[in-house]
């Protein structure tokens, strides 16, 4: 614990320089949230934070020289360019009540980082550091950190029911950062989950896509899927409650299979769901968490698709491929591939493979996946004596079969040939 509290941070060297400046100029200053802990933890943040108790106009004046631009004076911050860097310096803050469990009444600046630093969600985000100072921390963080350990800063049901996002946050940062959550705060985070139902659909879908996407989204979901219950009632019904808790532990075995890749996740999230419900409150959900339309699609795609026979002859992948298309025909074989991981069964990889060079090789020749793909367009075939109307169509649709058959290659001659010898 205190090599840990000794150690000097690599930080860059524009963010050295604005806490310099900072407090060359009277000011104090310290990186704080995020980047602090990432560094704690061995891992390069991708963000720099600064909280200052200089106010924004002072901010302003120490940095008059450079590029700012006021992100959210409203809330006392101010992007600050330095040589392309840009840093975060939010004035210290204390916020007021809390009415509606998402967004304080009032926030009001205050000269004590302690202050600001109780308003934060979680210990480990709640250290402040410079060079000068070394670490600040008030409320234990560098110790959590170690011992990989999520808790509230302050009464932990006090601190959700303020702000019921601080729940998925510490899921989320459960299952990415694979710390536990403390005894206390895990309780808080089920006798306060009702609260969720408030937080809009856009954040909940953020963090629920960060969560899945996280290392150990398996063990958050397995220990803490009561928590989404208030959130997702039919989904949680589906894989807690149903078959005698089968689906979810197959959920949470397949999870970490998976590519951290979100229409796979969601799609192993989801198929309790699916295979409870169907497709149309699957889709019911995701829409209800305004997933993106392509996101949307692709995942009930996937779980539509997932008993289409996808190994075996070229036929068979040719007709899977012109179901699925070339991008979700990838996911799903990437889907099928961790069932088989957990079964087990290395015939079905085997196999599963051998599908995936198969597709590949079909795809590079240009694979056939609508009628609009043909070598052939209506007109050739009205010129070889086929009625326009309703013979045209089936006689596109019979030549289509009969490329996925591997009856006829795509190639205009050999199609037109085609045509004449059997569809006239
Ligand atoms: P990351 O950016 O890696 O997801 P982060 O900790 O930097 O993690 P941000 O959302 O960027 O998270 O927030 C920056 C800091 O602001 C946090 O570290 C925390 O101190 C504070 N914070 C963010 N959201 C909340 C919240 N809902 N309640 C209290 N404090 C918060
Ligand atoms: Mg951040």
């Amino acid at each position: 614990m205190q090599e840990m509290k000794n150690r000097i941070l690599p930080i860059p060297e524009q963010a050295k320089e604005a806490l310099v400046r900072l407090t060359s100029a009277g000011y104090e200053a310290y990186l704080v949230g995020g980047c602090v802990r990432d560094f704690l933890r061995g891992v390069a943040p991708h963000d720099f934070d600064i909280t200052t108790s200089a106010y924004p106009e002072q901010v302003h004046a120490v940095f008059a020289d450079e590029h700012l631009i006021d992100t959210g004076i409203k809330h006392g911050t101010v992007t600050l360019l330095l040589d392309k860097m840009p840093l975060e310096i939010t004035t210290y803050r204390q916020d007021g009540d809390y009415l509606d469990a998402r967004h304080p009444t009032s926030v009001s600046f205050t000269s004590s980082f302690r202050e600001d630093a109780a308003r934060r969600d979680f210990t480990m985000n709640a250290i402040g550091y410079n060079p000068l100072d070394g670490f600040c921390d008030h409320f234990g963080g560098c110790a959590d950190i170690e011992a990989k350990i999520i808790r509230a800063v302050g009464d932990p049901v006090r601190r959700f029911e303020e702000d019921a996002l601080r729940i998925l946050r510490a899921l989320r940062f459960s299952a990415v950062l694979d710390f536990s959550i403390e005894e206390k705060t895990a309780e808080a985070a089920l006798s306060t989950a009702h609260l969720l139902t408030r937080i809009s659909a856009e954040r909940v879908r953020e963090e629920l896509v960060k969560l899945l996407c996280g290392d150990a989204a398996d063990r958050v979901l397995s220990v803490y899927g009561a928590v989404l219950a208030p959130l997702f009632p039919h989904w949680y019904r589906e894989a807690f409650l149903t078959d005698e808790g089968t689906r979810v532990s197959r959920m949470t075995s397949l999870l970490p299979l998976l590519p951290k890749e979100p229409v796979l996740r969601l799609t192993a999230f989801l198929h309790p769901l699916f295979v409870g419900m169907g497709s149309e409150e699957t889709e019911k959900m995701l829409n209800g968490l305004r997933f993106d339309k392509r996101t949307a699609r692709r995942t009930v795609k996937i779980l539509t698709h997932l008993s289409d026979p996808c190994t075996g002859e070229k036929a068979t992948l040719r007709h899977f491929l012109s179901g699925v298309g070339e991008e979700d025909a990838a996911l799903l074989l990437c889907y099928h591939k961790a069932e088989a991981n957990l079964a087990k069964d290395n015939a079905r990889l085997t196999a599963l493979t051998e599908a995936e060079e198969t597709l590949a090789e079909l795809c590079s020749a240009g694979a056939v996946c609508s009628v609009t793909d043909l070598a052939v367009r209506g007109e050739d075939l009205v010129a070889l004596g086929i009625p326009r109307g309703r013979p045209l169509g089936a006689a596109l649709t019979a030549l289509f079969e009969a490329v996925l058959d591997g009856e006829v290659v795509n190639i205009k001659e050999d199609l037109l040939a085609y045509a004449k010898k059997a569809l006239l």
